[in-house]
């Protein structure tokens, strides 16, 4: 496991292109479906439930979290999307989700939620996961291949497992928590350098989602032994301990580390050659 490189640091730039339909942006003030937008990176339903306004941003080595930035909600914009995806089926999204966390937020327990809301659920975490990564210190690219599976006109499902958990036993609320963790390079991604996998773990209100995004889906296998998170999505896989040792009062980003990096991912290398 290991971090973006300095290397890396340097040489990204913001896209010329949007990052889910692969338009070419033209000037903001333009208002064309190809435009690009300055979106809020989470949408005024989150804003509004937030009390602090900020969200706390880690970044894992595999080891251990660091924290990167704490940012004002309001700042955290990204413009790498075009007004058409921006205002189209991004901006349904938001829509769809809002009623879905509030129910959360009211004690719904996740397991009562339709296969249609965790789906929503799933494109929404994925969605966010894959835009925040553009705009943290070290950024997380996820590959435009996997990115483009989050179009509403993709003809496959977003390439991504969704799982999740509850911090139960906190303090204070964790409002919003953000980390992200890249590994394996071992398992090259064709059309991209480097070649990896990116996780995620977003925190909302003490709910946990971790977004993988695995560098293929063909003979993928979780073990979820270690994990207090349970597989939401696409199917259900139950979480393989209800809770994590860890001494208390534990640091947050200690948490979302040990919440993010304890599912673990192995690759079935007989069926990559099938
Ligand atoms: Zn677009």
């Amino acid at each position: 496991m290991w971090q973006s490189s300095d290397l890396e640091r340097k040489i990204f730039m913001r896209p010329t292109n949007c990052i889910f339909c692969g338009v070419a942006l033209t000037s903001p003030g333009a208002q064309q479906p190809d435009s690009r937008t300055k979106e809020h990176v989470y949408a005024r339903w989150f804003r509004d439930n937030v009390v602090n306004q900020k969200i706390k941003m880690f970044t894992s080595d595999g080891t251990t979290a660091t924290m990167e930035r704490q940012p004002h909600l309001e700042a955290l914009v990204n413009s790498s999307v075009c007004a058409e995806c921006n205002n189209g089926w991004m901006s349904t999204l938001e829509t769809q989700v809002d009623p879905i966390f509030e129910k959360l937020k009211s004690g719904t327990d996740i397991s009562l939620l339709s296969r249609e809301e965790v789906e929503i659920l799933a494109r929404w975490t994925g969605k966010t996961a894959i835009v925040l990564g553009y705009v943290t210190p070290i950024p997380a690219i996820v590959p435009e291949c996997i990115r483009k599976t989050f179009h509403a006109d993709s003809p496959t499902p977003p390439h991504m497992r969704l799982f999740y958990a509850f911090i139960e036993k906190a303090d204070q609320t964790l409002e919003g928590g953000y980390l992200q963790l890249r590994y394996g390079a071992e398992i090259p991604v064709l059309g991209s350098e480097g070649g990896s996998g990116y996780r995620f773990t977003l925190c909302l209100f003490n709910h946990c989602f971790t977004v993988d995004f695995p560098p293929i889906l063909v003979g993928v296998r979780y073990d979820l032994r270690e994990s207090c998170s349970a597989q939401i999505w696409p199917t259900f896989v139950h979480a393989g301990t209800s809770e994590l040792s860890i001494p208390t009062p534990a640091p947050i980003g200690d948490v979302l580390h040990m919440i993010c990096s304890r599912i673990h991912i192995a690759f079935d290398i007989n069926e990559l050659h099938v």
